[in-house]
């Protein structure tokens, strides 16, 4: 095990979700998103895991197939652990978050959701800055502030950015040697898995493009997309 002993140790996230698909996808983003994850497919062994070596925040679905949510939440809160809790609910499910306020959760996402929306709330209750201490990614003329979210470029200033358009540049310049895949994309920012027939990435990267300027983003044919090649000055 490699350990190092400054303060970037990754922050640890339960995942508490019977639905593997869900699981899957949420686990993946979150470890793209530099977060230590584990995911705990029941009740029982979620509230193990979790007095085990109770991590920095805890993703909860309400429909498990042993303990109820609502009981983890319950139990998780009366034995005082006071980490953020972000829970899952199927849609509709109106009178469990009014219980769910009362009983400590912190957020809610309603299913179906997209994953930059569950990260933006995880890092929202973590009140992390974002990627440790950095304020800005800069990929030849052009910044991206952490911070604020908007995306700045010689030629046209200052721009401010929609949540999809800032999540799919953050992940373009976080990886700016990568060729990112369409599918890649998709999963990082929307929360999709592989759908043949959407083109949400080419358009997104569309509205980037006009915002930021054509050239700061490559079409790679066949392949996806990548940051253009810093130039020097
Ligand atoms: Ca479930």
């Amino acid at each position: 095990m490699s350990v190092s002993a400054d303060r970037t140790s990754p922050t640890r996230i339960l995942v508490i979700e019977d639905n593997q698909r869900i699981a899957h996808f949420v686990r993946k983003g979150l470890t793209t998103a530099g977060y230590a994850v584990d995911v705990c497919r029941d009740g029982a062994s979620g509230l193990r895991a979790l007095r085990a070596v109770p991590p920095q925040l805890v993703v909860l679905d309400l429909g498990l197939p042993d303990l109820d949510g609502m009981e983890v939440l319950a139990t998780v809160r009366s034995e005082g652990h006071a980490m953020p809790i972000v829970v899952l609910t199927a849609r509709g499910e109106i009178p469990d978050r009014v219980a769910g306020f009362e009983s400590g959760a912190d957020d809610y996402m309603t299913k179906p959701f997209a994953f930059a929306e569950l990260l933006a709330r995880v890092r929202a209750r973590l009140r992390e800055e974002p990627r440790g201490e950095r304020d800005e990614l800069v990929n030849g003329g052009l910044r991206l502030n952490l911070r604020t979210r908007r995306v700045r470029t010689p030629d046209l200033g200052e721009r401010e950015l929609s949540n999809r358009e800032y999540a799919l540049l953050e992940r373009l310049m976080l990886h700016p040697d990568e060729t990112h895949s369409r599918e890649d994309l998709l999963r990082a920012v929307w929360g999709i898995d592989f759908d043949p027939q959407s083109n949400v990435v080419d358009v997104y990267v569309r509205y980037l493009r006009l915002k930021i300027g054509a050239h700061h983003i490559e079409t790679v044919r066949g392949d996806g997309y990548r940051m253009a090649e810093p130039i020097s000055v």
